[in-house]
């Protein structure tokens, strides 16, 4: 048995998280990081649970203290992961899912290359732009925006560990944690 670093990741409306909530539901023995973000809380969101909510100011002051273990600049807010959450948990023993973007797994995997990298697909391209706009979540213009960055988000697939196809939830929950299962082993 070790504890491991996971990070799933793949474009927007993959279903990301809806496969975390998954798996977080079947598992004990992981600790699921809260991301700091200076996005508005979209309806229902609790500061301190989805994420923290910050002011740009605030989140750049983080980022000078170095409290950061990656951040990046996604769909046009900052989004980032606080490391001493993370290595805290690491050193309990527990093993750690983020969730974060592209960009940010990549960070990730430079400094800590024993990190696990799980890339989560939709079947197709239409499908991902169906779940967007299903979602409800987002403008017109931020849709696109997403799915123009998913384009680009796709060709990074071959950087990862491990690729998961989000056809149907249930299979692809029992896909990644049958992964963590092989990993922590
Ligand atoms: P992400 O976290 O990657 O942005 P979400 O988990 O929010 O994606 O999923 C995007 C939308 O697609 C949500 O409305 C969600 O309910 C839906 N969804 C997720 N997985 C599936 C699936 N396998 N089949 C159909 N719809 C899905
Ligand atoms: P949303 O605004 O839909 O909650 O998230 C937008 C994107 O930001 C998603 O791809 C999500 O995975 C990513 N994200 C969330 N938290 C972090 C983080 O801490 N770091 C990075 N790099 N991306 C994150």
């Amino acid at each position: 048995m070790a504890n491991r670093l996971f990070v799933i990741s793949g474009p927007s409306g993959a279903g990301k998280g809806t496969l975390v909530k998954g798996l977080m539901s079947v598992r004990e023995d992981l600790w699921l990081s809260v991301s700091a973000t200076t996005r508005q809380p979209r309806p229902g969101e609790i500061d301190g649970e989805t994420y923290f909510f910050l002011s740009r100011e605030e989140f750049d002051r983080r980022i000078e203290e170095g409290d950061f273990l990656e951040w990046a600049d996604v769909h046009g807010n900052r989004y980032g992961t606080l490391r001493s959450a993370v290595e805290q948990r690491l050193e309990d023993g527990l093993s750690v899912i983020l969730e974060i973007d592209v960009q940010g797994a990549l960070i990730v995997q430079r400094s800590y290359p024993e990190a696990i990298l799980i890339f989560v697909k939709p079947p197709s391209f239409e499908e991902l732009r169906k779940r967007l706009i299903g979602r409800g979540t987002e403008s017109e213009e931020q849709i696109e925006l997403r799915l123009a960055n998913a384009k680009m988000e796709m060709e990074l697939e071959g950087c990862y560990n491990y690729s998961v196809t989000n056809d149907e939830v249930d299979i692809a929950v029992s896909e990644l944690n049958s992964i963590i299962d092989f990993e922590i082993g």
